[in-house]
C-alpha cells in the first residue's frame, strides 16, 4: 500500500487558519496517512496536533519551519521528526521569535507612517498564537481595503523595498541545521524553486546545505510548478539529497490547495521517508 504524505503545513500556532486539531482532522478526512505540522519558528501547536492524531488513522510528525537568511535572502528550512522538547532547538526558535516581535512593531510603525491606521492591533487580531507573521498584517491590510488579495498586498506593501517591509537577519543556515539535527530531525529546504536563485547560486546553496548536515529538499510543493518538480528532482539526484513533498497548507481560504493533494514524487527521487521505521498506523 502506498501511504500519502503531506510534510509541510501550518496551523493557528503560526500563520495558518485552522487550529492544530482541525488541521489534523481535515488531513485524516482527506486521506493523508502522515502529516507534518511545520509552523514558522514555533512548535506550540504540536502537542494539540499529536493528541488529535491519536484516535485517528493518521500519523502526526512533529515539525517546524525555520526562517533563515542566506546571502541576503530569506529561505525556509523545514525540520521533520524533531524532538520539540530539545533545548538547543527551542533556544534557537526563541531567538527567531524575538526578532519577529521586534519586526512586527517596526512593520506597524512603517505602515502607520504610510497611512495604515492601527496596523499592530489589526494584525494581532488575526493572530491566534504567539507569533506575528507578515500574513497577519496582510489580512488586516486587505480588511482595510489597502489591497484586494494576498498576492497584491504582498507585492504592494510587504516585500523587499515596499513600505511595510523590514529587512533583518534570521538564523544562519548552519545554525538552523544544527538546531534541527540536534533535535533529532531531518532538515529539508522548503519550496526551493520559490527563491528564484540562479542555477549557480542554487548549487552553492545545495552544497552548503549538504555539507552542514541537510537531508532533503522539497521536490513536490504546493508552490512549485510541474516543471519545478522535475528540475528539483534532478538537483536532489545530483546532490544525493532525499526528496520531500508537502502542500504548505495554510487553510481553506486558499481553495486551490488541499491537504495531501499532491502528485507523487518523480521516479528518480529517493523519498525522505525511505529510512523511516514502520509507522504506528
Ligand atoms: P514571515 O515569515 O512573517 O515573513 O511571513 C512569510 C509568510 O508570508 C509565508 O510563509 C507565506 O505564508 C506568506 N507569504 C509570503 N509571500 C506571499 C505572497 N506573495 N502571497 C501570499 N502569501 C505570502
Ligand atoms: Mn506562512
Ligand atoms: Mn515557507
Ligand atoms: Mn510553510
Amino acid at each position: 500500500m502506498t501511504l500519502h504524505y503531506d510534510l509541510h503545513s501550518h496551523s493557528t500556532a503560526s500563520d495558518g487558519t485552522l487550529s492544530p486539531a482541525e488541521l489534523v482532522t481535515r488531513a485524516a478526512r482527506q486521506g493523508v496517512d502522515v502529516l507534518a505540522l511545520t509552523d514558522h519558528d514555533v512548535t506550540d501547536g504540536l502537542n494539540e496536533a499529536l493528541a488529535a492524531a491519536e484516535p485517528l488513522a493518521i500519523t502526526l510528525l512533529p515539525g517546524v519551519e525555520v526562517s533563515v537568511t542566506w546571502q541576503g535572502k530569506t529561505l525556509h528550512i523545514v525540520g521533520l521528526g524533531i524532538d520539540h522538547t530539545n533545548a538547543t532547538l527551542q533556544q534557537g526558535l526563541a531567538q527567531m521569535r524575538s526578532f519577529r516581535d521586534w519586526r512586527a512593531g517596526e512593520m506597524a510603525r512603517r505602515l502607520e507612517k504610510h497611512g495604515v491606521e492601527g496596523a499592530y492591533a489589526g494584525a494581532r487580531a488575526y493572530a491566534r498564537g504567539t507569533i506575528l507573521s507578515r500574513t497577519h498584517f496582510a489580512r488586516y491590510l486587505i480588511e482595510r481595503g489597502h489591497a484586494n488579495d494576498m498576492g497584491q498586498v504582498f507585492k504592494r506593501f510587504l516585500t523587499q523595498g515596499k513600505p511595510g517591509y523590514v529587512p533583518g537577519e534570521w538564523a544562519t543556515l548552519p545554525d538552523a541545521l544544527h538546531w534541527i539535527n540536534n533535535a533529532g530531525g531531518q532538515a529539508v529546504i522548503a519550496h526551493p524553486a520559490r527563491y528564484k536563485l540562479t542555477a549557480t547560486r542554487l548549487r552553492q546553496l545545495l552544497g552548503e546545505f549538504k555539507q552542514h548536515g541537510g537531508a532533503a529538499i522539497e521536490v513536490v510543493s504546493g508552490s512549485h510548478s510541474r516543471d519545478d518538480y522535475h528540475a528539483m528532482a534532478n538537483y536532489a539526484k545530483e546532490f544525493d539529497l532525499l526528496s520531500s513533498c508537502g502542500t504548505d497548507y495554510h487553510g481553506p481560504e486558499q481553495p486551490w490547495l488541499e491537504l495531501g493533494r499532491l502528485p507523487p514524487l518523480p521516479k528518480i527521487c529517493v523519498p525522505v521517508w525511505s529510512g523511516w521505521e514502520k509507522l504506528p498506523h
